[in-house]
């Protein structure tokens, strides 16, 4: 996608700094040149090249605000961000974010064996992860899933199946939510296993799901048969832990996925601005036309008052004083926002923005999805309402 910069005069994040500013530049380069000439054939593909993620590792985009000792950026969630609005504003959808927040649980709950043995390989790109919730009967209800781990000596025996999972075509490294006690009441039943998916009998990936955009990442099914894990590889050592671990790890993906969603607004409100002063109609150009101007500055407007929101959210995230509602209004209000943004950027294209060449119409499509995923945005309201 043709890019462009945002001018840094007008406002810049109050988390950038030096160090930020200059991550920014090798993380632009990178994907500028190593990502985006590839996307026509990352989206036929229905996927990323199995290079993309050793070449992102070499370059030090993975799991930026991970701790250096485990091989991550040793940045703060300001990296993070960094590596998300530049793949936003780049069109590119790579799952890099996934791979951060399959870290942050074993981080945050794994043992200090299973830090050292699955972290660096994700930092290097060597292991691809992917977080398996959601089922075809549970995506909202978590606590309504039915995929089983029964213990069995020293492992445990998987059965059943997970649908809508990103990264999940090339993932060597599952986690995965699944009842080790279906017997407990409500959220205790849920324990997250990581599975070491590479040549491990009765464990299938189905197909890849055809989506309404993002069709350069890959989101596929995955199928549990049998499948034997070593008992060792529960995060947190304790059964029955994983609804609250995901509970406690959700703000972060969601937090992400903000990020994400203000990004690609203002880079929508940017090649529109462009595309309006371009094209012309009734002899002047678009901009001219007063409806034009309106509609552009009513987008740029939303689009920095999502910023400083955003902006205000990730300060509270690093210094950890973010709570849940707020990221939850940042996730419902910033996606709606995302949404209406880019549908006024299409119709200020004409025909022409609901043409997939044109990037604006992939944005639109791939946009769409921010209001559904890790968590809906009817979700959101709920948590936000708990608070009131
Ligand atoms: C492209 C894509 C990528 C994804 N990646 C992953 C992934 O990597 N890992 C993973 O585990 N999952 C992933 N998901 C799944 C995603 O998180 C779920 O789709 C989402 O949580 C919604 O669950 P559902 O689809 O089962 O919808 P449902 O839960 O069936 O919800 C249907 C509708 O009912 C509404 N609803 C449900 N409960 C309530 C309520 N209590 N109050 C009000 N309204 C409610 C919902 O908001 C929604 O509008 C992905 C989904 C997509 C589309």
């Amino acid at each position: 996608m043709d890019r462009l910069q945002i001018p840094l005069t007008a406002y810049e994040s109050p988390w950038v700094n030096d160090d930020v500013r200059m991550f920014r530049n090798t993380v632009s380069q990178f994907v500028e040149k190593e990502f985006v000439p590839h996307q026509p054939r990352w989206r036929e593909n229905r996927g990323p090249d199995a290079e993309s993620w050793t070449n992102a590792g070499r370059a030090g985009i993975l799991l930026a605000d991970l701790p250096e000792e485990y091989g991550g950026g040793g940045g703060t969630f300001a990296h993070e961000a960094v590596v998300l609005e530049e793949l936003a504003r780049a069109g590119v959808h790579f799952g890099s974010a996934i791979q951060s927040t399959v870290a942050h649980y074993i981080l945050g709950y794994g043992s200090e064996e299973q830090k050292r043995k699955w972290i660096p390989r994700l930092a290097r790109g060597e292991s691809v992860a992917a977080i398996a919730m959601s089922e075809p009967g549970a995506g909202s209800d978590l606590q309504a899933i039915t995929t089983s781990a029964r213990r069995d000596g020293e492992h445990y025996v998987i059965n059943g199946s997970k649908t809508f999972i990103t990264n999940g075509a090339r993932a060597d490294l599952v986690c995965l939510a699944a009842k080790t006690n279906p017997k407990a009441i409500g959220m205790r039943a849920i324990s997250l296993i990581m599975v070491e998916t590479k040549d491990l009998p009765g464990y299938r990936v189905g197909r890849a799901l055809e989506k309404v955009g993002m069709h350069g990442q890959d989101t596929v099914e995955l199928f549990f048969d049998d499948v034997r894990v070593p008992a060792s590889n529960l995060i947190g050592g304790v059964e029955g832990r994983g609804f609250s671990q995901m509970m406690e790890q959700l703000p972060y993906e969601r937090l992400q996925i903000a990020v994400g969603a203000v990004a690609m607004a203002e880079q929508a409100v940017a090649i529109t601005t462009r595309y309006v002063k371009e094209r012309k109609a009734f002899g002047k150009p678009l901009l001219d036309l007063q409806n034009t101007r309106f509609k552009l500055a009513e987008c740029k407007t939303n689009a920095q008052v999502g910023r400083v929101f955003l902006d205000n959210c990730i300060e509270r995230f690093i210094a950890g004083r973010l709570d849940e509602p707020s990221t939850a209004m940042a996730k419902y209000w910033l996606t709606e926002s995302q949404c209406r943004i880019v549908d006024e950027c299409l119709q200020l294209h004409g025909g022409y923005g609901y043409m997939t060449e044109y990037p604006i119409a992939r944005m639109w499509a791939d946009a769409r999805v921010q209001r559904i995923y890790a968590g809906s945005n009817e979700i959101m309201k709920e948590l936000i309402a708990w608070s009131l």
